[in-house]
């Protein structure tokens, strides 16, 4: 007797996807995407995510308020709208909560979930609610809109596009490895560094008014939100084509905060900016030059970090040379007992 072993992906494209042939006409995107992008009227298109955080699988309680969680499933869904250059409008909230709860756990919960809902312009239309035999589990169906029509998919780099990213990255993962090294003897008072990382780890900002702009402006041939790591999240870029891309790992920004402390962080720095996710920076190819690319938007920095290339791989050079890298970040893995065929 054996185990069959599938990764989150496919797992999805093994009994869920099926042939874009198939689809109804109304659907413009459908799996695979950061939001499925549907149009039933022939007009304004409709994006639609779900994102999913199940205690000891996503969060610990001991790092997370049940304010922070609820404004970090706001805040990883509104990303994947981002992620499609869309602003996000309606939510549908799913809770499977234990019994008893923490004293307050609904009064905190819902406090950040209004206050993250009032920060994105998102209206509650409904949801479900169940006991759950063990962990708490939260999940939030988001819809957003795609301003005048427009919209970036994530499938459609083309060669010799640059791949450009917002913000920083790393410093989500550096600010999990501080979590996870904590003990009861860790001192409570963080210092100001520190604070950043863990607050980009719990607090992630998606990074709606720049895909917004770059949406409206044309800027990308395709996007995504990295929330798996980099080198993940560029390879669900370019799944789909028969493309590559080479990245210069010095050209990747970092905070001061993440060069500061990530040197004495175990996994290395390296690991962290490459295959450490949950960073929710975008990540967008354009056809658009360096030199007349914008170089922030909404006060975000926007960074060229490499180029599309016509041969498959991801290629990460460090002071020129080849630079070895994994396929990157975390990965849901799930087994099936095989029947006996003695
Ligand atoms: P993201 O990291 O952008 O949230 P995911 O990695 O969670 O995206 O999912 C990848 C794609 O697979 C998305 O289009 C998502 O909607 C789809 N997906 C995930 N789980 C399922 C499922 N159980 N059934 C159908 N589609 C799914
Ligand atoms: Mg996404």
């Amino acid at each position: 007797m054996g185990e069959t072993c599938w990764s989150e992906f496919e797992l999805i494209d093994t009994f869920f996807n099926m042939p874009s042939a198939d689809l109804p006409d109304e659907i413009i995107a459908g799996i695979g995407d950061d939001a499925a992008v549907i149009r039933p009227d022939g007009k304004t298109p409709l994006l639609v995510t779900n994102d999913l955080m199940i205690e000891d699988v996503h969060y610990r309680a001991a790092w997370m308020s049940p304010f922070d969680l609820a404004r970090k499933l706001v805040r990883i869904n509104v990303s994947d709208i981002a992620a499609m250059g869309g602003q996000p409008a309606f939510g549908l909230l799913s809770i499977g909560l234990p019994s008893p709860l923490g004293e307050n756990w609904l009064q905190d919960f819902s406090g950040g979930l209004s206050q993250a809902f009032k920060t994105f312009g998102i209206t509650l239309i409904g949801g479900d609610t169940s006991q759950s035999p063990g962990p708490v589990i939260v999940a939030l169906t988001l819809m957003g809109k795609a301003i005048n029509g427009a919209f970036v998919p994530r499938h459609s780099p083309r060669p010799r596009d640059t791949l450009y990213v917002t913000g920083t990255l790393g410093d989500a993962a550096a600010g999990l490895t501080i979590l996870e090294s904590q003990t009861e003897d860790s001192p409570s008072h963080r210092n100001t560094r520190e604070a950043f990382l863990i607050t980009r780890h719990i607090a992630p900002t998606p990074r709606v008014a720049v895909a917004g702009e770059i949406a409206a402006r044309q800027l990308a041939s395709c996007m995504i939100d990295i929330s798996d790591g980099l080198v993940a999240d560029l390879g669900h870029l370019l799944e789909k084509s028969d493309l590559g891309a080479e990245i210069s790992l010095e050209s990747i920004p970092l905070s001061p905060a993440f060069r500061d402390t990530a040197s004495g962080c175990n996994p290395s720095p390296e690991l962290l900016i490459l295959e450490g996710g949950e960073d929710y920076e975008l990540l967008f190819t354009s056809p658009i030059q360096p030199e007349k690319m914008a170089k922030e938007i909404a006060g975000v920095p926007l960074t060229p970090i490499g180029t599309i290339t016509d041969n498959k791989g991801i290629r990460i050079f460090k002071d020129g040379a080849l630079f070895p890298v994994g396929t990157g970040g975390f990965k849901h893995q799930f087994k099936q007992k095989d029947s006996n065929h003695e």
